[in-house]
């Protein structure tokens, strides 16, 4: 229709220029891993990023074309969340946490083209050198001058001519990033960001009712920028004009306290690990760290531990629980208390605090249970299903991967929810069946697999085990074929090759028979049940 107003493109250049244009001289700190601080600009981010598009163009990258990162939290790394979308790249961050199996088949099913890595993770690199190929090369960030002959980022910045940036055209439902999901089971499977999508997430973040965050903000993200873009919050921040602090690899509870005090942060988000550490070095020296008062602590990627809420409260800072995935960009619901429920006495109002929350606005909810969709009473319970402008609609590259699609086009989050008259989401479990340990994924499957192959073992089941600093922990039921012996140290022994060290079970419990269903499946429920209570035994 005449006069109507459509296509602005809703693209991650639109958010960079606002940031250099309304705020130019608004920081972004990072620290070095020489424990430097280093600072710059808005204005001297976007110039960087726009250089940064012009030289990997020069390099052979084209439109559509993968470019993995595999970095900390620093400025470099923001660049090329940036400069990577603006060549009309796609930006694809990979967690150096996990194995090099992994690795290499997310590396080679993404068909990434080049590889920006940091060079505190060079030996990460080294171990999947060989099997894996970047045909536009590998760059080392935020390395000295040379990087045992390879080429450094300083140097491909500097291959570009800065006045040759011409800004392209892109179309807001183009691809801008990726990352991969540990899914239900199976192989990690790829989630593309459109820009679209990237550019609503940020404007769902900052929203009053979500987490407000506005330019008065200072904010850190503890949260890795390979976990789903840490949460977009990055693009978020630059989108409104907040001071972005990045902590570059120190993630331990006083180098981070040190940098809320020393840069006045206001809001910071991370895994309830990080929080269980930062609220224990707080109670044990509480003079010595003088916070924002009100700052806000944005807990998720698992359930908020019911302490912290009372824990940080006493020291005057506050906690936001919120919900998401790396197939929900990942903002899903944000456990704000409502109107109606502000004048609940203590207990109860710290009890709506612990639920996942309501959905964030434009994203919608339901629930499914056996014999449907389950009614909002806060009692039945069913799997959530998901859908809005940056749910993803499909995996990349997966044709297993549909089946975790309904037909109308939702998205199935293998998380077990209820949902209460008020719209408030409560995870009660989930079907996937993972360990999360400290924010990251743990394959059961991949481990009883190996385990089976040991050749005294008939049967392995393992189960994630609740955990007091990583939340869940994993544990291997083992049943041994008759006549066979294994021990604890032997099994795990067998296990280490194949496996990241942290990924490896805590322990070995030995059992007759694992319990099954009737279709004869393992019955994870009923020993997850009986080892509710486990306690690890303490490592030397
Ligand atoms: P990821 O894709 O790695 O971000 O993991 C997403 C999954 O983490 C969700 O499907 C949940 O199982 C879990 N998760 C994330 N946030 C929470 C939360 N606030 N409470 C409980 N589980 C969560």
């Amino acid at each position: 229709m005449n006069g109507l107003m459509m296509d602005f493109p809703l693209t991650l250049d639109v958010i960079l220029r606002r940031a250099e244009t309304i705020f130019p001289t608004r920081e972004i700190v990072t620290r070095l891993p020489d424990r430097s601080i280093h600072r710059y600009s808005y204005a001297d981010l976007a110039r960087r990023a726009r250089r940064l598009a012009v030289a990997l163009e020069g390099a052979g990258i084209r439109p559509g074309m993968r470019v993995a990162t595999m970095c900390w939290n620093h400025s470099q790394h923001l660049e090329a969340y940036f400069g990577i979308p603006l060549a009309g790249a796609v930006l694809h961050t990979l967690n150096p946490r996990l194995g090099a199996d992994d690795l290499a088949y997310i590396i080679e099913n993404a068909g990434d083209s080049m590889l920006l890595v940091d060079e505190s993770l060079l030996p990460v690199y080294e171990k999947i050198r060989d099997r894996v190929r970047f045909d536009q090369g590998v760059v080392v960030a935020s390395a000295a001058k040379t990087a045992n002959g390879m080429r450094t980022y300083d140097d491909l910045l500097a291959s570009a001519d800065p006045g040759a940036y011409v800004a392209r055209r892109i179309d807001e439902n183009d691809a801008a990033a990726m990352c991969y999901s540990s899914g239900t089971t199976g192989r990690p499977k790829g989630v593309v960001y459109s820009h679209r999508a990237m550019v609503l997430h940020s404007m769902g973040e900052a929203m009053v009712d979500s987490l407000a965050l506005c330019e008065g903000d200072v904010l850190l993200p503890v949260v890795p920028m390979f976990h789903v873009n840490a949460w977009g919050l990055p693009h978020a921040a630059a989108l409104v004009g907040a001071t972005l602090v990045l902590p570059g690899p120190f993630l331990d509870p006083e180098s981070l306290l040190d940098l809320y005090e020393k840069e006045r942060v206001t809001i910071s988000a991370g895994v309830p690990t990080v929080w269980l550490a930062i609220l224990a070095a707080l109670e044990k020296e509480p003079a010595r760290w003088h916070l924002v008062p009100g700052m806000r602590m944005v807990v998720g990627g698992a359930a908020c531990p019911p302490s912290l809420l009372p824990g940080f409260d006493k020291h005057g800072l506050r906690v936001i629980h919120a919900w998401g995935m790396t197939e929900t960009t990942p903002l899903g619901s944000v456990g704000n208390v409502r109107k109606e429920l502000r004048d609940l006495p203590e207990p109860m109002a710290y009890a709506v605090r612990e639920k996942q929350g309501m959905p964030a606005a434009m994203v919608e909810v339901r629930a499914r249970g056996e014999t449907g969709l389950i009614a909002w009473d806060g009692k039945a319970m069913g799997e959530l299903e998901i859908r809005g402008p940056w749910i993803a609609r499909a995996y990349y590259n997966t044709p297993d991967g549909a089946d975790r699609f309904t037909e109308d086009g939702w998205f199935k989050t293998g998380d077990i929810v209820s949902i209460d008259p008020n719209g408030y989401i409560t995870i009660t479990d989930r079907s996937k069946d993972l360990v999360k340990s400290g924010g990251e994924w743990i394959s059961t499957v991949a481990l009883e697999g190996a385990l089976m192959g040991h050749p005294a073992v008939a049967e392995a089941a393992v189960i994630a085990v609740p955990h007091p600093k990583w939340q869940e922990r994993p544990l291997a039921v083992v049943v041994l074929k008759p006549g066979a012996s294994a021990s604890e140290a032997e099994l795990i022994g067998f296990l280490a090759p194949k496996f990241a060290e942290w990924q490896l079970p805590d322990a070995v419990e030995f059992i007759d028979a694992i319990p099954r269903t009737a279709t004869g499946k393992f019955l994870k429920t009923a020993l997850r049940e009986r080892f509710r209570d486990y306690s690890f035994p303490a490592k030397a």
